[in-house]
């Protein structure tokens, strides 16, 4: 049974903590009145609230820190721009059908399920303790017939761990043999499976009522902005480096979704292209802000050793080692790495896992997946990729337009040049129809050709040269052509940016943060027999869903005043709050605003109608303090904001006792 392992290190099963999110309606499976889809879900308003706050910190934390261009593309693309880009040949994973039951696998996943429940099997027979939260990446969860306490050779073993480490280095053919080679069966059934086919993730579609343009739902919002370049850099006044970013669904057609949220087939990306200019080492400017900054890494060579240890060291060492290729990326990493701690992931449950050769894009220079931990194991949130200059470089091919930087030298560039130059007016009527190919093999010659020719044509008033494609030679005397030397003054400089590109699942990191954030209280009754576990998700102010719960102590009328003006004084400051006046206790309800991640809790009484002050109780420690109504609407809104603690609070605000009734 897969656990979630709470921020306290206390285990709760996952079934109950899913029974939690879909109770609270955080999200919930899409059509399920009509029996549910895979990989569709809907998020109900905790989780909306959740996301609209995430984005909102993502937004802050990279576009109006950075100051990058934002963009919004359309999802349908025309099949034309996502051929130039390589993905309806390449945007594929591999899968395996099991020809007499009709089901379908992800090769890699199936290869991975049946080794890892095999590796499970010899742990049993060997009585080895099994973690519950295997550090390995369990993306399945489905029961597998091959666990049976077996135990194995330890070659085996060994053979099995290092082809774990390395199972998303693996293509098609290379799982083939592994299904052949460690004889992989379908899990439910031990049925045969056929060998892994590729199947592109694009959702195909229609433009327009003939039928005849065909497009695809985006897989990624990236090409909208690398086709928007030139546009782009005029905006930016020509000025290197930029970035832009762009937040809105991306849809893949998953083989077999079955990981919640992590797996899903439409969902929200937020995504970063960084122009870079590629000589000089692609540094940053604010490298220095970042270097100090320490990761946890998991680079290629451990992994092809078959190894998953984590080394830890500073972005600046590992980008001054070459392990991370450059500062670009180097700064990126830690940047991400500053977002997650800032919305509430664990970093402790964060890694950064360098892509194997094979596994990245053949044009990526170096690539790193942020990856957290959660009970589907350790799950890939972020890509951060160094795309070189591929994508720029194959649409401008494609359309001729300009997608390059032109920058005046600080220095003009000064050289010689051998030049040559066909006389046409002569070589027109000589050569007739070959007058073109001449020209155009003239203009192909190398420098080091040209200067032999020159020499050539002046000792022998002559030179002879091939004609490619046709195997001939035509002889040009000293009238038709003549071959120099000159100087070249050169203002200007043309180069293709290179691309980082820090790509971000929004839905991974809210399903990871639910795990990451949450804990539970034994029920309060406990000696009564009640083992209630009441859970709490531990948000930080900044991205909880609803920032206050507003309680009166009773359903008292007087009391419904003074809720209206809090709520709208916290209103005015921009500050989310809920009342609750149901009629269970103020115990009771604010354990319900516990579960929904509520950070602060007012409780309106009869003091406060004598006084206008009113408690104020933090969620983590369920402790109050007591203050006039002012002063605790300016607390709330500095903690949500995310200027003080509720440590700053607690030495502020005189502290209120009374117990929480039950
Ligand atoms: P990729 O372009 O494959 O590196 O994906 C970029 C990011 O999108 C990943 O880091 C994930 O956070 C997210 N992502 C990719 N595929 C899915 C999916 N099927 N469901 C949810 N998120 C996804």
């Amino acid at each position: 049974m897969a656990t979630v392992t709470s921020k306290t290190g206390q285990a709760v099963e996952r079934v109950s903590f899913d029974s939690l999110l879909k109770r609270r309606l955080f999200y919930t499976p899409s059509f399920e009145i009509y029996g549910g889809y895979s990989g569709l879900f809907d998020y109900g308003p905790p989780g909306c609230a959740l996301l609209t706050n995430i984005v909102d910190q993502w937004r802050k934390h990279f576009i109006l820190e950075e100051d990058m261009l934002e963009v919004d593309c359309p999802a349908i693309t025309p099949e034309e721009v996502l051929k130039t880009s390589g993905h309806v040949e390449k945007f594929a994973d591999w899968m395996c059908k099991d020809p007499k039951t009709g089901e379908i696998f992800r090769a890699d996943h199936l290869v991975e399920e049946v080794l890892e429940a095999r590796l499970k099997g010899d742990k049993e027979a060997r009585g080895q303790r099994i973690e519950v939260d295997e550090a390995k990446d369990a993306k399945k969860k489905k029961k597998v017939k091959d666990i049976k306490a077996v135990k194995l050779d330890d070659a085996v073993v060994q053979e099995y761990e290092e082809v774990l480490a390395k199972i998303d280095n693996y293509d098609g053919k290379d799982l083939g043999a592994l299904i052949v080679k460690y004889q992989i069966k379908n899990p439910g059934t031990g049925g045969d499976v056929l060998p892994p086919v590729a199947f592109n993730l694009m959702f195909e579609t229609n433009i327009g009522p003939t039928g005849q343009l065909k497009g695809y739902l985006r897989p990624e919002t990236a090409q909208g902005q690398f086709v928007n370049f030139a546009k782009l850099l005029d905006f930016n006044q020509q000025g290197m480096p930029f970035a832009s970013a762009s937040i809105g669904k991306s849809f893949r057609n998953e083989i077999s979704p079955r990981s919640g949220l992590l797996r899903v087939r439409e969902f929200l990306m937020a995504e970063i292209e960084h122009f870079v200019d590629p000589e000089g080492g692609k540094k940053h400017a604010r490298f220095d802000e970042v270097k100090h900054i320490e990761l946890d890494f998991l680079d290629r060579n451990t992994q092809l050793e078959g190894k998953t240890n984590i080394t830890r060291m500073s972005i600046g060492e590992a980008v001054s080692l070459k392990m991370v290729d450059n500062e670009t990326l180097g700064y990126f990493l830690a940047r991400i790495h500053l977002f997650l701690l800032r919305i509430g992931i664990d970093p402790k449950r964060t890694r950064f896992r360098q892509h194997m050769a094979n596994e990245m894009a053949h044009y990526a220079a170096d690539c790193w997946d942020a990856e957290l931990q959660s009970s589907y194991g350790w799950i890939e949130c972020v890509g951060c990729a160094d795309r070189s200059a591929y994508d720029l470089t194959v649409h401008a091919k494609k359309t001729g337009a300009p997608l390059h930087v032109r920058q005046v030298r600080d220095e003009p560039l000064k050289f010689e040049q051998w030049e040559v130059a066909l006389d046409k007016k002569k070589a027109g009527p000589k050569f007739k129809k070959d007058a073109k190919a001449i020209d155009d093999a003239l203009n192909n010659l190398s420098q080091e050709l040209l200067e032999k020719l020159s020499l050539e044509l002046r000792e022998k008033g002559k030179v002879d040269i091939e004609l490619p494609e046709t195997e001939r030679r035509v002889e040009l005397e000293k009238d038709l052509v003549t071959i120099e030397k000159h100087q070249k003054v050169i203002h200007t400089r043309e180069f293709t940016p290179n691309v980082i590109e820090p790509s971000f699942g929004i839905g991974r990191i809210i399903y990871t943060l639910l795990e990451h954030s949450y804990w539970y209280r034994e029920g309060t009754e406990k000696a009564a027999g009640d083992t209630e576990k009441r859970g709490v998700l531990s948000f930080p102010p900044i991205v909880a869903p609803t920032k206050v719960l507003l309680v009166p102590l009773s359903n008292n009328p007087d009391f419904k005043l003074s809720l209206q003006k809090l709520g709208t004084r916290l209103r005015h400051l921009g500050v989310s709050s809920r009342v609750d006046d149901s009629s269970v206790s103020i115990g009771r309800r604010y354990a319900r605003n516990d579960e929904l991640g509520t950070p602060f809790g007012v409780t309106v009484d009869f003091q406060s109608v004598k006084d206008d002050t009113v408690t104020l109780r933090d969620r983590d420690s369920t402790k109050q303090v007591r203050a006039d109504v002012d002063t605790i609407c300016n607390a709330i809104k500095s903690m949500v904001d995310g200027k003080t603690s509720w440590a700053d609070t607690q030495k502020e605000l005189p502290e209120f006792t009374q117990q929480e009734v039950d």
